[in-house]
C-alpha cells in the first residue's frame, strides 16, 4: 500500500472528525469554517428598532430583520443544536448593547450595572435542545463586556401549560403565554436594586412573550429598559 492507501485514510478520518465538529459556517453554510467574516460583518450591523403588534412595554431592538445568518444562525442553535454558536451570537449581541449604550438608550454599565434576563423558553424544549440557546448568549456576551458590569440572571420561567407557539396566530399567542410566565428566585433578587434591565431573546415575532415577561417583572417592582433580540421577524 503507497500513498494513495494513506491518503483514503486521511480521507476518511477528516470526515469523520467533520461529524464531530460541525465544520459549516452557523450564519451562511460555507464549508470549513464555524462562523465566517462575513457573517461576523452582518452582525455587527447597528441593532434596528422594532415596532411589534403586541406592545412589549419597553422599546424593542433586533441585532437586524429575520433573515440571512441572523436566521440561519438562530435555526441552527435552537433545532440543530449548535452549541458553538453562542460565542458568535454573544460577540453580536455585546456589540449591539454597546452601540445602545452609546446612543443613551441605556446607562454605561460602569455607572448602572447592566443585567441581562433571558427570556423564558419551555424547559422540556430548552432540555431537547441541550440547554436554553438565549442564556448560552448572554453568557457569552458577558464574557466580552466588562464583566464586573453585566449581570445576567435567569428571573423568568415559564409555568406548566405553555405550548410551542409555532403556527399560532397572535391573539393565539397572547393567550398561549398570558399568565403563564412567573419569576424566579434570581428574579426577585433583582427587587430594590438600580440597574438597567435588558430582556433578550433569539426571535421577536409578535411581541407578546416579552409583553409578558416585562408584565411579570413590572409587577413586582421591577422594570425593563428595552428588549433585544438576534432577529426581528
Ligand atoms: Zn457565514
Amino acid at each position: 500500500m503507497g500513498v494513495g492507501g494513506f491518503r483514503t485514510w486521511s480521507g476518511l478520518g477528516g470526515a469523520a472528525l467533520d461529524l464531530v465538529l460541525p465544520r459549516e459556517c452557523g450564519g451562511c453554510g460555507r464549508i470549513g469554517v464555524r462562523w465566517c467574516e462575513e457573517c461576523a460583518a452582518t452582525l455587527r450591523d447597528h441593532p434596528i428598532r422594532l415596532t411589534p403588534r403586541v406592545d412589549p412595554g419597553a422599546p424593542a431592538w433586533a441585532l437586524g430583520p429575520y433573515s440571512g445568518p441572523r436566521r440561519r444562525s438562530v435555526i441552527e442553535i435552537k433545532e440543530r443544536g449548535r452549541r458553538d454558536l453562542a460565542e458568535p451570537l454573544g460577540d453580536a449581541v455585546a456589540e449591539a448593547l454597546t452601540h445602545l449604550v452609546r446612543w443613551g438608550e441605556l446607562h454605561h454599565p460602569t455607572r448602572r450595572p447592566l443585567v441581562l434576563i433571558p427570556a423564558p423558553s419551555r424547559s422540556r424544549a430548552a432540555r431537547s435542545r441541550g440547554g436554553d440557546p438565549v442564556r448560552r448568549i448572554a453568557r457569552a456576551a458577558r464574557e466580552v463586556l466588562p464583566t464586573h458590569c453585566v449581570e445576567v440572571h435567569s428571573a423568568l420561567a415559564m409555568t406548566r401549560g405553555v405550548r410551542d407557539s409555532v403556527g399560532l396566530s397572535a391573539a393565539a399567542r397572547a393567550t398561549n403565554v398570558a399568565e403563564k410566565i412567573a419569576v424566579t428566585r434570581a428574579g426577585v433578587g433583582l427587587v430594590n436594586r438600580h440597574v438597567d434591565v435588558v430582556l433578550l431573546d433569539d426571535v421577536l415575532t409578535t411581541g407578546a412573550t416579552a409583553a409578558e415577561s416585562i408584565r411579570a417583572l413590572a409587577r413586582i417592582g421591577i422594570r425593563t429598559n428595552l428588549v433585544l433580540v438576534i432577529a426581528g421577524v
